[in-house]
């Protein structure tokens, strides 16, 4: 609810063209800590702070309920960041106005790290870290994600994170993790994004072990929910996995990560790492990477989500060699602890030919959702602990 308050009212906040940054852009040395932030000053334009600060206000207000303290490690100010603030309409269903800057009346505003108190390390990922960070003015509490620009050179992500930050800053659905805004210095690139209290999915999952039916199908409607709104962007995920979503104060979900999404059609050039378990079939297929394909892998993945809630382990989990080969023939059996109604979606679901697939709108309606989702509206607020089903 505070995110619908929020969705309706934040100003969208994004960057100017990184070239615009001044001297030194050289991708020195990568920093672990924020408090070194205050190096290389002189760096960006000066311009009145007031009036963001009145808009982060303003946006701000009422809409972080959820009680954060750890705010107690004093920053001061990186001068060598900038960042443009940029007002923009949305309405309530996350049906924002696309324009990118054109008509509305734009004000730049620049953002730079001394806005922030810095928090407690909430994560570190594979090119940075994430800090829990309130914003001085306002007091909204916020992740600040701090990408150092080294790192995404030499590991030739830098178009990805381009990606990731374009696609992201436009996207506003209560199960879309927001990304408020962006700006950097020298070295290093922030992202300023909604926090979710609860972090990780993925550690839920593997403490729980596996999801009680209720609870995963309430996932499931919300991941379903996520991704119509996305689809509707054109806008595929294609990465869907239990390590990309994260877990709202309130239990709710909120996909993250959209470093492999694209606007659809398109083609995924990169190598792809990491796991295999969520690949879909048709982006295993020897040339595939030159063949279009659909938002309709996100279905695929979202059935092997659905699989690992239940069970506790993908579908297709093996070797490499055996997972590509027994996605590429959708092989996997539902053990016969998964209800009847879970089990049919999970089949409609991981279907070969993505056509094929049952739609997001259908899997809203599926008996499965209907049973846990409709009723009993108490329990999508408990994600933990009690109410074991
Ligand atoms: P990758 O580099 O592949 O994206 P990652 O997703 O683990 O890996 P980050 O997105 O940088 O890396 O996040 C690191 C960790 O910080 C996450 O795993 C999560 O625990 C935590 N985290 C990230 N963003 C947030 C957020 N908005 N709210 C709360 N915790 C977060
Ligand atoms: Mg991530």
């Amino acid at each position: 609810m505070a995110t619908k308050t929020l969705e309706a009212r934040f100003e969208h906040l994004s960057v100017k063209e990184e070239k615009e940054t001044t001297a030194n852009r050289g991708y020195g040395k990568q920093k672990d800590s924020l408090s070194t932030a205050s190096s290389r000053p002189g760096l960006g334009a000066s311009q009145s702070n007031s009036n963001r600060a009145q808009l982060l206000k303003l946006a701000l207000q009422n809409t972080n309920d959820h009680k954060t303290n750890s705010m107690n490690i004093p920053v001061s100010p990186g001068k060598g960041s900038q960042g443009t603030l940029v007002t923009r309409n949305t309405d309530e269903n996350g049906e924002q106005r696309t324009s990118t800057s054109g008509s509305e009346s734009t004000i730049p505003r620049e953002l730079h790290l001394g806005m922030f108190e810095i928090g407690k390390p909430l994560g570190k990922g594979k090119f940075g870290r994430v800090y829990l960070a309130k914003e001085r003015s306002s007091g909204f509490v916020c992740a600040l994600k701090v990408l150092h620009k080294s790192e995404l050179q030499q590991g030739g992500v830098q178009k990805q994170v381009r990606r990731e930050i374009e696609i992201q800053s436009n996207l506003r659905h209560p199960n879309v993790l927001r990304l408020y805004g962006h700006f950097h210095d020298s070295k290093r690139i922030f992202l300023i994004l909604e926090f979710a209290g609860k972090g990780e999915l993925y550690k839920h999952l593997r403490k729980e072990h596996r999801f009680p039916e209720w609870k995963a199908a309430q996932y499931i409607a919300q991941m379903a929910a996520a991704l119509k709104y996305l689809h509707k962007k054109h806008v595929m995920h294609r990465d869907i996995k239990p390590e990309n979503i994260l877990v709202g104060i309130h239990g709710e979900i909120k996909i993250s990560d959209f470093g492999w999404s694209v606007h659809a059609p398109n083609n995924r050039r990169q190598t792809m790492c990491g796991t295999l378990d969520y690949l879909p079939p048709e982006m295993l297929k020897p040339g595939s990477q030159d063949n279009y394909y659909s938002e309709k892998v996100d279905l695929w993945s979202l059935g092997v989500l659905a699989y690992e809630f239940l069970v506790g382990e993908a579908p297709f989990e093996d070797t490499p060699v055996m997972t590509q080969r027994r996605i590429a023939r959708a092989d996997m059996s539902v053990p016969s602890f998964v209800s009847p109604e879970g089990r049919d979606l999970i089949k409609r679901l991981l279907v070969l030919d993505p056509e094929k697939r049952i739609p997001l709108d259908e899997i809203q309606r599926h008996p499965w959702i209907i049973k846990h989702c409709v009723k009993e509206p108490k329990r999508s607020s408990a994600s933990s602990k009690e109410g074991k089903a």
